[in-house]
């Protein structure tokens, strides 16, 4: 199999990019234009197909959290866009009491509270949440288990809309590991996961009717634990004693990758078609809701996005420092038909859809509470 360069006229078969450069380009990682095969770094499966412009994993890595790490999201440039729930309005989630198989405490009531933000123009613009979570409400290592580890996995279990997640390829924990000990330390970053993810997506009816097709969505998921962030006036001990994590998703181009047999046999977007296809051994396993979809044709959509997840600083009476807090910032296009929709409109949509993740990811941590009480019964 040849790689993704034509032979010496060093363009890419793949996409419009000169490949020969990429590996001194300083790409911007923080776009929806989708990663070609040469982009990527490098990994057994895509070794008979990449060539030699490929970036290192090293290089690959410090590219693109110089790029996270630089990330300010409280800076001048960021513009409020009003709360989820609207004003008025109020979402709560009941939450059992964390560890405690003997239910000693009642639930709680926890609120739903997002605030929308927008940074830059049309559709250049960054989407943003930002949510808070009391250190009472939620635990840190809840919120970390299901946001930053396999983030696109457990997207898949909490996120209603999404009917089939497939991880497609994943990079070896060691030789992540390897790279990360050549990152700036200043980073603290400790390990770091990376995969790559085909995502379906069901798209909401439209006045009882069905207008749009689903979407599908390939990006390349890498979370980041650092051991500290920076506080204002703290000591380094006290810093260090702070858990962040980012994770960052970067927009695929899936057709790059269809002589990539290990993608291929996971993969369900039949890229010919475009289609939704479940192969015989996948449909044994498919759920009725995915049966349901099984043949029919999606739309590709694309986005980037980067979440940033800082654990609450301070134990001491109410204060910003007692809250959990997770930013999240989105580029998308999703693709067909939603292109006619005037922007303003999808803007707000999105918005909401973002700010209602929020709530998703609440109700998942209360169904894992439960599920760990049900557990606790039988052992009793
Ligand atoms: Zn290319």
């Amino acid at each position: 199999m040849g790689s993704a360069l034509s032979s010496g006229a060093g363009a890419c078969k793949y996409c419009p990019k000169p490949a020969t450069s990429t590996r001194r380009q300083l790409r911007q990682y923080s776009n929806i234009h989708p990663l070609c095969l040469h982009q990527l770094p490098p990994h057994i499966d895509l070794s008979q197909h990449q060539g030699s412009e490929h970036p290192t994993l090293t290089e690959y890595l410090i590219h693109v959290f110089t790029e996270t790490y630089r990330t300010d999201f409280d800076d001048h440039t960021w513009s409020d866009q009003g709360r989820y729930p609207s004003s008025g309005g109020s979402v709560t989630v009941s939450m059992p009491p964390f560890g405690s198989i003997l239910r000693l405490t009642g639930d709680r009531d926890v609120p739903v509270e997002v605030d929308k933000r927008v940074k830059g123009e049309g559709r250049f613009a960054f989407l943003a949440r930002r949510s808070c979570h009391h250190i009472d409400d939620v635990e840190f290592s809840e919120l970390d288990t299901t946001l930053a580890q396999d983030h696109c996995g457990k997207e898949a279990l909490y996120d209603p809309s999404i009917f089939d997640g497939i991880e497609l390829l994943k990079w070896d924990a060691k030789d992540l590991q390897r790279a990360v000990i050549e990152l700036d330390p200043e980073w603290r970053v400790e390990r770091v996961q990376m995969s790559m993810y085909e995502m379906f997506h069901e798209l909401p009816k439209i006045g009882g009717k069905k207008l749009l097709q689903n979407r599908v969505f390939h990006v390349l998921c890498i979370t980041a634990h650092s051991s500290a962030y920076h506080l204002p006036k703290a000591s380094d001990i006290e810093t260090m004693s702070h858990a962040q994590s980012h994770t960052m998703q970067l927009a695929i181009n899936i057709h790059a990758l269809q002589n990539v047999q290990s993608i291929v046999s996971r993969s369900r977007f039949q890229a010919s078609s475009k289609t939704y296809s479940l192969k015989a051994q996948a449909l044994v396993q498919a759920t009725e809701r995915q049966k349901k979809h099984n043949g029919n044709k999606v739309t590709e959509g694309k986005y980037c996005s980067l979440e940033r997840l800082r654990e609450a600083c301070d134990r001491d009476p109410d204060t910003p420092e007692n809250y959990h807090r997770w930013d999240m910032m989105t580029k998308s296009d999703a693709g067909g038909c939603t292109r006619l929709a005037p922007r303003s409109t999808k803007r707000k949509e999105t918005l909401n859809a973002i700010a209602k993740d929020v709530e998703y990811v609440l109700q998942y941590i209360r169904q894992q509470r439960l599920a760990a009480i049900s557990i606790g019964d039988l052992t009793f």
